[in-house]
Formats: C-alpha cells, structure tokens, sequence
C-alpha cells in the first residue's frame, strides 16, 4: 500500500483512533439504540444476579451453621432457589445482552466494509496500480473484525467490570473495613497498571506479526494471480521459496508475539494469586479470632473469584483489544487514503450533444520532471474516427486515460462538447465513453454475464443484439454451454481476440456517445482481426472513435490518422494524403508493410 505507515503508539494515537472510531460508528448506534439501550439493561440485570450471589452464598453458610442462629428449614431452601434464580439470571441476561447487541456489531461490519469497498473504488488509478490485493484484503478482513471486537467489548467489558470492581470494594468497605476494600484496590490498580504497561510494549509484536501476515498473503495472491507467467517459466520452486521466506518472517514474528504474550500472562496470573492469597489469609485469621462468621470467609472468598475472573478476562480484553486497535488503524489507514484527483462537482453532469474531444494544450507527467505531453492540441470532431498511431511509449494510452479522467492533465484541458471535463461530475464523463481495453480481463463469470456487465440492466434481447454486434455469435456457438460457459478467472478460457469481442459487445451495451478502443497490440488471426474490426466499425460508425492503432488496417479506415511521437504531434491527416507526403507516418507504414510481407 502506498505510503502507510503505523502511528507511533501512544496514548494521543488511540485517543484519535477511538475518536475516529466513534465518528463512524455513532451513527450507527444511534440508529439502533432501543436494541443499544436494551442491550445495557440485561447487562444491568445480569451484574445485579452477580453481585447477589456472594451475599446469597454467605446467608445459606451461616443459616446452615450449627455454632451460628440456625434457620428454617423453609427459609433455607427459600435461600437456595434464590441463588439459584441470582445465577440463572446472570447468565440468561448475558446471553441476551450478546443476541441483542449481536444485530448492531453485524449492522457496524457491514457498513464498514462496504464504506472501505466503495472507498478503494473510488481511489485513482495510482492508488490500484500500487496496490497489493492480497494484504488489502486481510487489512479489510481483520480491521472490520477489530471493529466489531472493539464494539462488543469495550461496551460490554471494559466499563462494567470497572463498575463492578468498584462495587464489590464498597461492598467490602461497608462490611468488612478498609483493609479488605484496600487490598482490592491496590491488587486492581497494580494488575491494571501492569496490564497497561506490558501490552504496550508487546504491540510491536502484535503490529510485526499483522504486517508479515499481511504480506505472505499478498504474496501468496499474487502468484497466484500470475499463474501463467509462473508456468511460462518454471518458476514454481522460485515462487514457493519466496512465499516459504515470507512466512519465516511470520513464524519469527509469531514466536515473539507468543513469548511475549507468555511474559503478561505470567505476570498477571502471579498479581492475581498474590492478592487472593492475602485476602483469603486475612479473612482465615478473622474467622479464626471469631470477629468473622463463615458464611463471610465464603463471601470474601466468592467475591475474589467473581472479581478477578473478569478481570483476568479484561487482561486479555486490554490485549486483544490493542491487536483490535492496530488492525482498525490499517484499516483507517486504507479509509483515509485520498484520491489524487480534484474533486468534480458531483451534481453537474456532462451534456453530450455531438461528442467533439478537444486537447487544449494539454501538458502531463507521471512523475514530475517526467512529461509524457507537452502543449499537446488535438481536436475530434463528433462522428468522427481518428487513429493514433507512434512509436510504443509515445504517449498513445496515456491521452485515453486523460480523456477517461483516470489521471488530471498538468497543465491545458480535456473538453468534451466544449466542456473542461473537470468541472463536470466524473460518473458523467465516464458514463459518456465506452472503452474497448488493450487486454480485455473477464470475470469469472457465464459469459452472458460478461457481456452484460456493459449494463447490468440489458435485457436478454438486447444482449443478444450486442452478440450480434460483436460477431461473437461462431463464439458462443462452439463453447460447449454457450451463453452460460464460465470464462475462467481473468477470462483466461477465451481467446484475445474473443475477449477484445466481449468488450466491444459491452461497449455496444454501454451506447457510450464516445468510443474508445485500444487496439491489441498482439497480432490476432486473420479470422479473430477481421470479426473484431467488422464490429468495431460497425460501432464506430455511430460514434465519436480514438484508437490507438497498432495495426494497418484499423488506421486505413480511420478519417484521420495523427502520428504522435514524444507526447507531441508530428503530422496527421487521411491515409493516402499522409503517405504522399512521404513523412514519418509513410515510414511506419513501409515498416508495417515489410513486417507483413
Ligand atoms: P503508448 O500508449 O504510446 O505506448 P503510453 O501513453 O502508455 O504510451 O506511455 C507514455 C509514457 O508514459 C511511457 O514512457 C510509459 O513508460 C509512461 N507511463 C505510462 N503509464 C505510466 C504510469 N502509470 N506511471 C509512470 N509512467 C507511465
């Protein structure tokens, strides 16, 4: 990913992710807070069964004591059926808390999912040309699992068990003086602090092992996304070596993490038995010197095990909770990722109404100090077709992608119809061009819905016309379940010339005013070139047409052909003007020529 970098870990960083965080998500629970508010009253019922349980206990144990006032049988049993309603009901509101609250973080996932989706859409060209897609899935995957980490126990854990420590240290203060409620509180405060400081120090670990695994899974994809170059050269011990060095990195990282995670679980299990062990001895000399009874050495000892149970679980929260946090800010990280382009006025559509394309002077580079177009003018008129022919790398592509508004110019404008095509929205710019790519990539899919893909709301007739349009008709015929044959990933089942067709029959769909068609550069057979160029001129003929030219016979039906060298051009005109002229254009034909002969 471009330029990502985690933040320093500090107390301000996850104050401004927390606040982030809430900025996305308090939406949402606005949105749904009867279930919210619901959700917090079975967890108010649920601590109330809780913090009964231990005086329950310590009534029953003196009740049943023959050195104490024993009491009725019946208010005995009465005792019994009331602990056992005091349990029963922390756990069933429990549950009902986590059904209740479940709906929300589900709602939270996806709005958040969909929000990155639309985000890494809307990105530029750069932004996906950079991008590793296997590691930006697993930044999705886990931030959005983070998220709905972070919501169900931050909400749900870290605030009641605060609350509920502070209950049973008053409890304790009330009954049984401040030594008990002390010790409470010094062990809650050094198992606190504890937690704090070593989780902080292991988050470079959590964060490493986030990063190796972010990128042995964008290994992992993208060899096998290239999968046919790894054959064409017997790469596979090559590409398996590198995913194996990847995931050594990984399996380091991984050992760190859980040597680590050793060292905090260790040190708080000893705080833990450290302040029971006090507590319980305390509580074994007052039973001792009779100061107390022991139905109240069983509820010291009850509310110690209730107590350091959740928090030996916030421990683990805290923890998790970090890890949550470190994903959730890659996730933030993709989230914040601007796009390059100025932003058009998303409300003002462009007017087609002939389709003419001006180049004003456009200058433009990739990287500065770099120009690929300087001063460039050129003109299209509406209906009309013009082949861009020049030497590889000239800048051919390069004016598309401008005219596509992938990239900005530096300098002049793009028009269409006279408008600048900044200041219009850019849907309706793209809306207004059909581009028939160089390399046409498939989705995985039945080619009829390919085909469709032009407009996901053709109906089948008109899919069928496209067909037609497209001369893909001999296609469909030989794959074996026509229509609804699956192309392979990428479309690797169909021929280049055949995909080149399944886009010319999307842009037939599409009904763009404008086409663009980028010729492929690999010669196709004589067959495939003549049925991809009947249908593109039948396409072009109704339309405004750039192409960027690679072969004769495309350029020799063109109006106009304008030879570009060097982002500049150098001579344009109709075929056989140009070669009388007997410039560079007549050069690259006697070229073409030889090469055929
Ligand atoms: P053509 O289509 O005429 O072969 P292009 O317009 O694709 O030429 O490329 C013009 C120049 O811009 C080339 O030197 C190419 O290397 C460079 N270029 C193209 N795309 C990029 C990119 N995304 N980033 C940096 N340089 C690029």
């Amino acid at each position: 990913m471009r330029g990502h970098q985690f933040s320093e870990d500090s107390p301000t960083s996850s104050y401004l992710l927390l606040r982030k965080l809430w900025e996305r998500l308090s939406p949402i629970l606005g949105e749904n807070r009867r279930r919210v508010g619901l959700a917090f009253l079975c967890l108010l019922a649920a601590k109330a069964g809780l913090l009964c349980i231990p005086f329950l206990l310590k009534a029953l144990v003196d009740g049943l004591d023959t050195n104490a006032d024993q009491l009725a049988l019946q208010a005995v049993l009465l005792l019994v059926v009331a602990y056992g309603a005091a349990r029963l009901s922390n756990t069933l509101f429990g549950e009902l808390r986590d059904t209740l609250f479940g709906r929300v973080t589900e709602k939270a996932m996806h709005s958040i999912g969909l929000q990155t989706f639309r985000h890494v859409h809307s990105l530029d060209i750069d932004y996906h040309l950079n991008r590793r897609t296997g590691g930006l899935a697993r930044d999705i995957e886990r931030g959005t699992n983070g998220i709905s980490f972070l919501l169900r126990f931050f909400i749900f854990n870290i605030a009641p068990t605060l609350f509920e420590i502070a209950m049973v240290a008053i409890l304790l203060l009330i009954n049984y003086g401040a030594e008990y409620a002390g010790v409470i509180v010094v062990s809650v405060f050094l198992y606190g602090s504890f937690s704090f400081r070593a989780t902080r120090w292991r988050t470079q670990y959590v964060r490493e092992v986030n990063a190796a695994d972010s990128e042995s899974n964008t290994r992992a994809v993208d060899s096998l996304l290239n999968y046919e170059t790894v054959k064409y050269f017997n790469n596979e011990t090559f590409e398996a070596e590198r995913y194996d060095a990847s995931l050594d990195l990984w399996e380091q990282a991984r050992r760190k993490n859980r040597l680590s995670l050793f060292a905090l679980n260790g040190g708080q299990a000893l705080i833990i038995a450290a302040s029971q062990t006090l507590m319980l001895g305390m509580a074994a000399v007052s039973v001792n010197n009779g100061t107390m009874t022991l139905g109240d050495f069983i509820l010291v000892n009850q509310f110690m095990l209730q107590l350091f149970m959740p928090l030996g679980f916030l421990g683990f929260v805290y923890r998790e909770i970090k890890g949550a946090m470190a994903n959730i800010e890659r996730l933030f990280g993709v989230l914040e990722e601007a796009p390059s382009l100025a932003p058009a006025p998303a409300d003002k559509a462009l007017t087609v109404t002939t389709g003419r394309i001006c180049f004003a002077d456009v200058g433009f580079a990739y990287a500065p100090g770099n120009p690929v177009l300087k001063q460039f003018n050129m003109t299209i008129a509406g209906g009309e077709t013009v082949a861009l022919v020049g030497a590889s790398g000239a800048g051919k592509s390069t004016l598309s992608k401008l005219l596509f508004r992938f990239y900005d110019p530096t300098e002049g404008a793009v028009e269409i119809d006279g408008t600048d095509i900044r200041f219009v929205s850019l849907d309706s710019v793209r809306r207004a061009i059909a581009v028939v790519p160089q390399d046409c990539v498939l989705f995985n899919d039945s080619l009829r819905e390919n085909i469709r893909y032009g407009r996901p709301s053709a109906t089948d007739e008109e899919v069928a016309q496209a067909i037609e349009a497209a001369y893909l008709g001999d296609v469909i015929e030989r794959l074996p379940d026509g229509l609804e044959s699956i192309v392979g990933e990428r479309g690797l089942k169909l021929s280049g010339g055949e995909r080149q067709r399944v886009s010319i029959a999307r842009a037939v769909l599409k009904d763009a005013p404008i086409l663009v068609f980028d010729e492929a550069t690999s010669s196709l057979d004589s067959h495939s070139e003549q049925a991809v160029m009947s249908a593109f001129r039948a396409l072009a003929g109704r339309h405004t047409a750039l192409v960027i030219a690679h072969r004769l016979s495309t350029v020799v039906d063109a109006d106009r052909i304008v030879v570009i060298e060097h982002g500049a051009v150098v001579e344009e005109g109709a075929h056989h003007d140009l070669l009388e002229a007997n410039g560079r254009y007549a050069e690259l034909w006697r070229i073409q020529r030889q090469q055929q002969v």
